[in-house]
């Protein structure tokens, strides 16, 4: 039977492309991609030119049982992704349950993630770090999810689009709290690299005053809650209710 190749791709710099992904991909039968047009760019990149399957979000699904046939007959595949890892915050995760359910064999290729570049360099914990994807568009949907995190110890990481980016931090300071400390990376690998880290009403400001800061792409990082808050306000209230009809 033929392999399942998932091969991660660069996140915007192209060199960042492995040397084993890029003679994977000049091996194997046919490529599965998130988007053709855009894979097809990398293809020709490398000189290659492949059968290409589109696998998204829409057609994962109906297109899962197909391609395994595919391989089960004896052809091999690479599923790639428009930039990154593929399954995180992509497509991919229906086939490669599929093909392990019917043992077909799935080997992953390392490369880039923007969620593991971005903690890589941030300078918050991460020891313990929990990855959230994509909060919901709506704001008050994103308050909700948010308020689901709002005790979370360990450092969250969202992605996060250009046209969110102001609205979700600022629900993030309502949430958490103006004085969370958080980290933005946008743009990782690319010409406009920068990491922007302090308050969540510091970065608020920035993302506010400053038009450029929005721009890109990004990887939102949010401090974990500190453990125990045996000086928080809830906790010295709570405990002055117990203790004051005890007095004498
Ligand atoms: N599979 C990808 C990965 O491994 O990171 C993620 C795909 S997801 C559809 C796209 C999101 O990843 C973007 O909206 C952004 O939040 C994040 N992202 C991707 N490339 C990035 C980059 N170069 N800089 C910052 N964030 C990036």
């Amino acid at each position: 039977a033929g392999v399942l190749y998932i091969v991660a791709t660069p996140i915007g710099n192209l060199d960042d492309l492995s040397t084993r992904a890029a003679k994977i991909l000049s091996q194997v039968d046919f490529v599965a991609a998130e988007d053709t047009r855009h894979s097809g760019r990398l293809l020709q990149h490398l000189g290659l030119s492949k059968p290409m399957v589109a696998l998204h979000d829409h057609n994962e699904r109906d297109r899962a049982g197909g391609l395994i046939d595919r391989l089960q007959a004896g052809e091999s595949a690479a599923l790639v992704s428009d930039a990154g890892t593929p399954l995180i915050s992509d497509p991919g995760y229906v086939l490669v349950r599929q093909a392990r359910e019917l043992g077909v064999q799935v080997v992953p290729l390392p490369g880039p993630c923007a969620l593991v570049v971005a903690l890589s360099a941030a300078g918050l914990p991460t020891d313990r770090f929990t990855f959230a994807g994509f909060l919901p568009a709506k704001s008050g949907a994103r308050r909700t999810a948010l308020e689901a995190w709002q005790r979370e110890t360990a450092t969250m990481v969202f992605y996060e689009s250009p046209h969110r980016i102001a609205d979700t931090v600022a629900d993030m300071a309502l949430v958490f709290g103006e004085d969370r400390e958080m980290a933005i990376a946008r743009e990782l690998t690319k010409t406009y690299e920068s990491f922007y880290h302090g308050t969540a009403g510091q970065l608020l400001e920035v993302l506010r005053e400053d038009a450029n800061a929005r721009r890109g792409e990004f990887v939102v990082m949010v401090r974990g809650a500190r453990d125990v808050e045996p000086g928080g306000d809830l906790d010295v209230d709570r405990l002055l209710a117990l203790l004051l009809p005890e007095l004498p």
